[in-house]
């Protein structure tokens, strides 16, 4: 087992998984855990437990109107079931930092995202399928697209294709590009899978179930992350250091940040007048604008509504800092090294690849008032 990180990991996080993590790790396994949500499962989230501590608000309250029958007196006797709600939270916490605490306890590494079977460990063009995934041979796997219901979509760039990965862990494939996929990192698949966009080095292509795969625009320089607004794709092209609006209908291209160049991002200025370095990563955030990611700049970056860029997080070549602390925690100071993509979870929490010193991270999303 020398090649793998881990001994076992472990998909879920409730009262089946994380008690199945513990066992294993006191055997001596190193242990992932993924959970898509939080850890403790149906049972301490919203089953068992919440379902008590209510229970037991319900049981006081009844006790409480009928204490006249035990020969006490008590007045005015109300409820607030927003006090109930907020005891109820607050046991569910609790709890959950001890099954969190007992991850730690057993050095099990605990992932937060939806996780799935995939690959041999060895490269090969696996069946079309459906076929188990986790017996499917991919070749330089390099896109990932997930749909809002755990659906995985990889872009096979090795074997030109995009397969599916659904939630039942079968793995199919969509469709075989007969032009070949290089340097695919882009892919976006719409809820129907009747429209597929996907990049591939200069080249956007577009697949349709009718109309098969074809070029809609290949005139970039070396394409990163896409994702769609509207009726536009915005793409990153990492070689030309610039961030493309393309026209879904005709395949043409604008600029909509970015001018070229390889300096430092002014902070507060317009996205359009700025140097984005080897950008690779976008995401849309339900607030609007637009969170980037560069590669050799080694930035998080924010463009508002408005056009206008914030730093997020600087960082440089190689710098690997700052967990654990307030992201803005000595600013001066490098926390990232080069960044490949940025993603946001359903919770609202930031994630970043980083990619020279090898780091998925996160950022805590923090609610500031309850
Ligand atoms: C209202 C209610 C009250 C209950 N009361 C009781 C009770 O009093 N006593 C009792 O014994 N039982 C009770 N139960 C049942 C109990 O909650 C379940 O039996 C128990 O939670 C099952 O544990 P599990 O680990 O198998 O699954 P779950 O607790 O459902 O945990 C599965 C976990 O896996 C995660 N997950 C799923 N797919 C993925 C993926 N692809 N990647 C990453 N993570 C993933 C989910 O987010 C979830 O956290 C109750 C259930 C409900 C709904």
């Amino acid at each position: 087992m020398a090649d793998y990180q881990y001994d076992v990991a472990v998909l879920g996080g409730g009262p089946g998984g994380y008690v199945a993590a513990i066992k294993a790790a006191q055997n001596g396994k190193k242990v992932a855990l993924v959970e898509k949500s939080f850890l403790g499962g149906t049972c301490l989230n919203i089953g068992c437990i919440p379902t008590k501590a209510l229970l037991a608000a319900a049981e006081v309250l009844r006790s409480t109107k009928s204490a006249r029958d035990f020969g006490v007196n008590v007045e005015g006797v109300s409820y607030d079931f927003g006090k109930m709600m907020a005891r109820k939270e607050r046991v569910v916490k609790q709890l959950r930092g001890g099954v969190e605490f007992l991850m730690k306890k057993n050095t099990i590494t605990v992932y937060n995202g939806a996780g799935a079977l995939t690959g041999t460990h060895a490269i090969g063009n696996g069946p079309d399928g459906p076929t188990v995934a986790s017996t499917v041979a991919l070749n330089l796997p390099n896109g990932l697209w997930v749909r809002g219901d755990g659906t995985v979509y990889v872009l096979d760039t090795g074997n030109a294709k995009v397969r599916r990965l659904d939630t039942n862990g079968l793995m199919t494939t969509l469709f075989t590009d007969s032009k070949g996929i290089s340097n695919g990192r882009g892919l976006w698949v719409k809820d129907d899978e009747r429209l597929i966009y996907y990049a591939s080095n200069s080249n956007l292509r577009q697949w349709t179930p009718g109309g098969g795969t074809k070029t809609l625009n290949g005139n970039f320089n070396n394409l990163g992350n896409l994702i769609v607004s509207g009726t536009n794709i915005v793409a990153t092209d990492r070689g030309a250091n610039i961030v493309w609006l393309v026209n879904t209908n005709n395949g043409n291209s604008t600029v909509l940040f970015g001018n070229g160049g390889t300096n430092a991002v002014v902070d507060g200025t317009l996205a359009a007048t700025n140097s984005l370095y080897d950008v690779r990563g976008i995401w849309q955030p339900p607030i609007g604008g637009y969170f980037l990611a560069t590669g050799l700049g080694a930035q998080l970056l924010y463009v508002d509504t408005a056009g206008v860029v914030h730093m997020v997080v600087n960082g440089s070549s190689n710098a690997h800092a700052g967990d654990g602390n307030w992201f803005y925690h000595l600013p001066a100071s490098a926390k990232f090294g080069q960044l490949r993509s940025v993603s946001m979870d359903r919770q609202g929490n930031l994630l970043i690849v980083e990619n020279d010193v090898g780091f998925v991270r996160r950022i805590d999303f923090r609610r500031l008032t309850p």
